[in-house]
């Protein structure tokens, strides 16, 4: 809940995770937020202990736990990047409290929106599968550029790499910026889409727009979207260097969905990039 100062209480949920403790370190840099809880699954390792010692942010007195609905109950917001299934349980626990919602977790299912519209119907939702202001800027630009050029003469690849711990590919950047390219032609990425290519997989298909995934290493992320056409290339490309690029964006999402109605809203509105 809101203190005296009216500084914003956030919820860190998957508090000990790599995107958690990179939250926590940030929300205590940031002013006007201040942690308000930090949730973990049951069984953690993490439960009991003060979540910004955890994080290395010094001592807050928040104590990881793993029932999130007292402690959403007396936040303002919550940010979630976790996993689909568990990201599903606290979009519902974000409407009945009311609150702002920030979900970065990627791999969720296209169905899984349905329910997270639902949701919005009380919370405010911000979902994007990158929170970083660079890659919703490079989406901007790709849609640019697919629209300009003619899906004749011009191929679309996305080539994305992360660390060997990311469970779902393609990544959801890779999928934003998929997204994106669908959207300048004018065509629904589902129909446009191919994510696997191995054996005699015949010619490009007119049209096509491609995935390519790396893994490998600590890489945080990198993204390229090459546009190929015959004689030249153009490579739009975003290296992630440090997870707090997310974190901030996540921050300042979860500032600007406060004083919004309830609904279902995407980094792109918040960042003013949206059509
Ligand atoms: P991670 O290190 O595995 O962290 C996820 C954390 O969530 C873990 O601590 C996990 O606990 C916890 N968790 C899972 N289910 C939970 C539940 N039901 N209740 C409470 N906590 C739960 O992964 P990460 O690298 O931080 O990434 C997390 C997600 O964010 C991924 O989907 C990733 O792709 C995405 N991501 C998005 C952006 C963006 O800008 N949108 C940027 C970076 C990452 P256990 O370890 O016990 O399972």
């Amino acid at each position: 809940m809101s203190d005296e100062t009216g500084s914003m209480g956030l919820v860190v949920v998957g508090a000990a995770g790599r995107m958690g403790q990179t939250l926590i370190r940030v929300i205590a840099e940031t002013d006007g937020v201040h942690l308000a809880g930090a949730i973990e699954r049951a069984g953690s390792p993490a439960l009991g202990k003060d979540a910004s010692m955890m994080a290395g942010a010094g001592e807050s007195g928040i104590i990881v736990s793993d029932d999130p609905l007292p402690v959403f109950a007396v936040a303002d917001g919550v940010l979630d990047f976790t996993s689909p299934t568990a990201s599903l349980e606290f979009a519902d626990l974000a409407a009945q409290a009311r609150i702002v919602h920030v979900l970065g977790t990627t791999g969720m299912a296209p169905e899984h929106d349905r329910r997270l519209i639902a949701a919005g119907r009380h919370a405010r939702i911000i979902k994007s599968g990158n929170m970083s202001l660079g890659v919703n800027l490079l989406a901007v630009l790709v849609r640019q550029a697919a629209r300009a050029l003619e899906a004749a003469d011009w191929d679309i690849e996305v080539l994305e790499m992360h660390h060997r711990h990311k469970v779902d590919a393609p990544s959801g950047t890779a999928l934003l910026l998929g997204q994106a390219a669908a959207q300048g032609r004018g065509v629904a990425l589902d129909a446009a889409r191919v994510s696997v290519r191995d054996g005699h997989t015949g010619p490009r298909p007119e049209g096509a727009i491609g995935f390519a995934t790396l893994r490998g290493g600590s890489v945080i992320g990198e993204h390229s979207v090459l546009i190929a056409g015959e004689g030249e290339i153009i490579e739009l490309n975003h290296r992630a260097l440090d997870r707090t690029i997310f974190a901030r964006g996540a921050v300042k999402a979860a500032l600007w969905g406060r004083s919004r109605k309830p609904g279902f809203y995407s980094m792109l509105d918040v960042l003013g990039l949206a059509d």
